[in-house]
């Protein structure tokens, strides 16, 4: 028998969670963000789930190509466009659009070979100062591109910093307005926590979606794959998204320690009364993240308990105290959800595990290591 630990992709959870992204811009198209192959979930095992969104957008040439070889002829936006030249080549044969977002690559633009005009899409660093071309030089960017006879439509592109927090998106979204006011072209701005809470506010205080926001393309990312983008402001459940993924292991021992034991490298927990805690088949070499420790949550035959003590490199240890009926058999160990939907129904979020660990639920999907087996359900 296998290791008992297995990540489930929730097919059906991750069309529910694209519907959503949709509703709250309905105006906009939505393109899927499967960069870091489809945030740890894997390209190809979220296509089936995601093949409703009007594009797919990530950062590797790589990906682009899985993406087609799935037999999808919509479009797909490279989202930091082009590393070298002969990355062009490619984005020619397999019809890719891509970011333009340095003078580097309109030079590459313009000495590339091309029979077709590329679709491309400038973008503006409206303030996070990651990639982008300043507001100052943006429009001489736009003219240069626009003069390529390599370029087809220029799309017009920003990335938000602060969409989950206080600081917000107006101040970035007035210098991409102020900038682009009389460029033609489509707009894409907001990626998951724009979307959502643009929506969101729009409801709250009774006025219509702020066109500006949605704009014509959404990019959400973290929200398809069942995350909030802004916890614990907001929880998955407030923003009504279903867990993408579930990781799931068994019970392979129990000890039943006596007041004053302790559990784990470091001794870090010490049971304060006698206490029965179940060794469960996931650790940090899982993904599981080593950082969290005494009372993360954790479910055990869907009942909500807490890890005790530190994460090993192959198990972690839980407290049965709250689930009595828990136990280890062979084949038929409890079942310990670590994130994502029990078999009852009851879902731990990735968010609230990712916060015990001082990370978000980025960083844990994206970790899911290898050698976890990953099934695909409905
Ligand atoms: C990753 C990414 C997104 C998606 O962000 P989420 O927070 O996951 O929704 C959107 N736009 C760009 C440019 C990105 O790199």
């Amino acid at each position: 028998m296998p290791r008992p630990i297995l990540a489930t992709i929730h097919t059906e959870s991750l069309r529910h969670n694209l519907g959503r992204a949709r509703q709250a811009a309905p105006d906009a198209r939505v393109w899927a963000i499967v960069k870091a192959n489809a945030y740890g979930h894997g390209i190809e095992r979220v296509f089936e789930g995601l093949r409703g969104a009007d594009g797919f957008a990530l950062l590797d040439l790589e990906e682009a190509r899985r993406v087609r070889a799935l037999g999808w002829r919509g479009p797909i936006l490279l989202l930091e466009g082009v590393f070298e030249l002969r990355d062009l080549e490619l984005c020619s044969r397999l019809d890719l659009w891509h970011t333009v977002h340095c003078d580097e690559q309109i030079d590459m633009l313009a000495t590339h070979k091309t029979n077709v005009p590329h679709r491309v899409f400038l973008k503006m660093n409206s303030g996070m100062n990651r990639l982008g071309f300043t507001p100052q030089r943006y429009r001489a960017a736009w003219t240069r591109l626009n003069a390529l006879p390599q370029v087809d439509e220029i799309s017009l592109m920003t990335h938000f910093s602060d969409a989950d927090g206080a600081r917000g998106t107006a101040g970035q979204m007035a210098v991409f307005a102020a900038v682009t006011r009389d460029l033609p072209g489509e707009r894409t701005l907001s990626n998951s926590a724009a979307t959502l809470r643009h929506a969101l506010s729009a409801t709250a205080t009774g006025t219509p979606p702020d066109s500006d926001a949605a704009s014509d393309w959404v990019r959400p990312g973290i929200a398809v794959y069942g995350s909030a983008p802004d916890f614990p402001e907001h929880s998955a459940s407030d923003w009504a998204l279903r867990p993408g993924m579930t990781l799931a292991a068994k019970i392979i021992a129990t000890q039943d320690l006596s007041a004053g034991a302790t559990v784990g490298y470091g001794s870090t927990f010490v049971a304060p009364q006698a206490l029965r805690v179940g060794v469960v088949a996931c650790g940090y070499a899982d993904g599981y993240p080593r950082a969290c420790s005494t009372g993360t949550p954790v479910l055990v035959n869907g009942v909500r308990t807490r890890m005790l003590g530190r994460v090993s490199m192959d198990m972690i240890t839980v407290d049965l105290t709250p689930v009595t009926d828990a136990g280890v058999g062979a084949g038929f160990g409890s079942e310990v959800t670590l994130w994502g939907r029990a078999a009852n129904g009851v879902v731990l979020a990735i968010d609230e595990v990712a916060h015990s660990a001082g990370t978000v639920g980025y960083e844990l999907m994206c970790g899911l290591a290898p050698r976890v087996p990953v099934q695909v359900a409905d």
